[in-house]
C-alpha cells in the first residue's frame, strides 16, 4: 500500500505548497526504523530546499527542545533557570505553527 504525503507549508504568496510525496506504508513502530528516519529525512530535505524560512524555524525550535531536555536533567538554583526552561519549552512546542507562518 502506498500513501501520499502532502506539504502544507504556505509559500510567500500565501498559497499552500502542495508538493506530494508517495511512499510505502510505514511500518509498525516507525520511529524505531530506518524507513521512518529516511521518511523524515526526505521530507526535511524538501523543507530545507523549498522552504528555508520554515527550515530555520524548525532548527530554532529543535535547539530549544534540546535545551529544555538538557535543563530537565538538572536542579537549577537560579530562579530564572525555571523560567528559562519554561521559555525553551514554549518555543519548542510552537512547532505546530510553523506551517502557518512560513
Ligand atoms: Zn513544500
Amino acid at each position: 500500500m502506498k500513501y501520499l504525503t502532502t506539504c502544507k507549508i504556505k509559500k510567500a504568496d500565501g498559497s499552500v505548497c502542495g508538493q506530494e510525496f508517495t511512499a510505502n506504508e510505514l511500518p509498525d513502530q516507525t520511529e524505531q526504523t530506518k524507513q521512518g528516519r529516511a521518511f523524515v529525512e526526505g521530507l526535511m530535505k524538501h523543507v530545507e530546499k523549498k522552504h528555508p524560512e520554515a527550515y530555520l524555524e524548525i532548527q530554532t525550535r529543535w535547539l530549544s527542545f534540546l535545551g529544555f531536555l538538557v535543563l530537565g536533567c538538572f536542579d537549577l538554583q537560579d530562579p530564572k533557570g525555571a523560567q528559562f526552561k519554561q521559555t525553551l519549552e514554549n518555543v519548542a512546542y510552537q512547532s505546530r505553527e510553523v506551517t502557518k507562518t512560513a
